[in-house]
C-alpha cells in the first residue's frame, strides 16, 4: 500500500497545491475528513472550511469555499471555488468582508439578499481562522 497521498488542489484560476502528503483534512459534506494513504475511493462535495495537509513534518493550511475532492488510494484531488493558502490571506480583506455583512445584517433592509449574507460573513470568519493558523494577524499588513 501507498504511504504518501499525491495531493492537487486546483481553483478556477490556478494549480494552488501538488504535492506529497501523509495526511489530509478536507471539510465534506457530512463533516471533516481525515483521509490516510490506501484510503477507500470517494467523491464528495466540499463545505466551506479548512484544508490541512501534513507532509515532512509540517502542516499546511488552507482557506476553501465549496468544490468537489476526490478521494483514491493514492491520490487526493480537490477542484475548489476558491482556496487560498493561510500565509496568503490578506486579513485586512477579510475584516473588512466580515464588517460589511455584520452592517448588512444589522441593517436588516427589506431587500437584504439574508443567504448571501450569512455566507459571505462565514467566508470571511474561516479566512480569519486560516490565516490565525500561520500566525498570520492583521498587524502584519
Ligand atoms: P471580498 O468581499 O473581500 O471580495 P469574497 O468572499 O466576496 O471577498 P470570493 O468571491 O470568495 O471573495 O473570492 C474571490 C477571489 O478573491 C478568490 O480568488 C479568492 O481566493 C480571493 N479572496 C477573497 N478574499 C480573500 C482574502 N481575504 N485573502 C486572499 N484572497 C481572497
Amino acid at each position: 500500500m501507498a504511504d504518501t497521498l499525491h495531493l492537487q488542489i486546483v481553483t478556477p484560476d490556478k494549480l494552488l497545491v501538488r504535492d506529497d502528503a501523509d495526511q489530509v483534512q478536507i471539510p465534506g459534506k457530512s463533516g471533516y475528513l481525515g483521509i490516510l494513504p490506501g484510503h477507500a475511493p470517494l467523491i464528495t462535495a466540499l463545505m466551506l472550511g479548512e484544508i490541512s495537509y501534513s507532509h515532512a513534518g509540517a502542516t499546511h493550511y488552507f482557506a476553501v469555499a465549496w468544490g468537489f475532492a476526490e478521494v483514491l488510494p493514492d491520490k487526493v484531488t480537490i477542484l475548489a471555488d476558491s482556496a487560498e493558502r493561510a500565509e496568503d490571506i490578506d486579513v485586512k480583506r477579510a475584516q473588512e468582508a466580515k464588517a460589511r455583512a455584520e452592517e448588512a445584517l444589522r441593517q436588516a433592509a427589506p431587500d437584504l439578499d439574508y443567504d448571501a449574507v450569512q455566507y459571505a460573513l462565514r467566508r470571511a470568519e474561516v479566512r480569519l481562522e486560516v490565516a490565525a493558523r500561520a500566525g498570520h494577524t492583521a498587524a502584519a499588513h
